[in-house]
């Protein structure tokens, strides 16, 4: 096993993560998972990271739920998106994770795309597209492309308004902080 893996940031995830379901009386379920893809993205914020978070489920439950790391890590491609795919494979009997659905604040990129492909997600379900590095449908369509060998069912536009403000919102923020330097 790799370094990365035992990171402190990663080890110190509560183990009962998986404990955390959905279920009718909690609304609509993509909503429900897409809040809770929020919530990490909020916590990405608060740490000064670009605030985009990830939620990873198999029939209702959670799997791993984590946010955008690169800059704690200083690992570029230590994104919602790897994050919540590795450590679900580590609890999981395989590297693969099916029948699972990957929630997640912000379009995926090129990488993310191609994690989700090699890790057999079922379903990708997104909040805002990006149309600068977006790989799912805004500048590739690499899950629905036929020369791959894994096809993922694509859910966009889930809590849009609240993805992009999330992000609009730090942004907006940090020019500020910029400026008054
Ligand atoms: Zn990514």
């Amino acid at each position: 096993m790799s370094q990365y893996l035992f990171d402190p940031a990663l080890e110190s995830f509560p183990r009962d993560v998986a404990l955390q379901r959905w279920s009718a009386a909690d609304g609509d379920r993509d909503e429900y998972f897409m809040r809770m893809a929020l919530a990490e993205a909020t916590v990405a914020a608060e740490e000064g990271e670009i605030p985009i978070g990830a939620v990873l489920t198999c029939r209702d439950r959670v799997l791993a739920r984590d946010h955008n790391r690169r800059e704690q890590l200083r690992d570029p491609i230590a994104h919602a998106e790897t994050l919540v795919l590795r450590r679900a494979a580590i609890f999981y009997p395989s590297w693969r994770v099916e029948e699972a659905t990957l929630y997640v604040t912000l379009e995926p990129c090129l990488m993310c795309c191609g994690a989700i492909l090699q890790s057999r997600v079922d379903r990708l379900v997104f909040g805002a597209r990006d149309p600068k590095g977006g790989a799912a449908v805004s500048l590739y369509e690499t899950l629905s492309d036929q020369r791959f060998n894994w096809r993922a069912e694509i859910c966009e536009g889930v809590l849009q308004k609240e993805c992009s403000a999330a992000l609009v919102e730090f942004f907006r923020a940090r020019r500020l902080r910029k400026s008054k330097a």
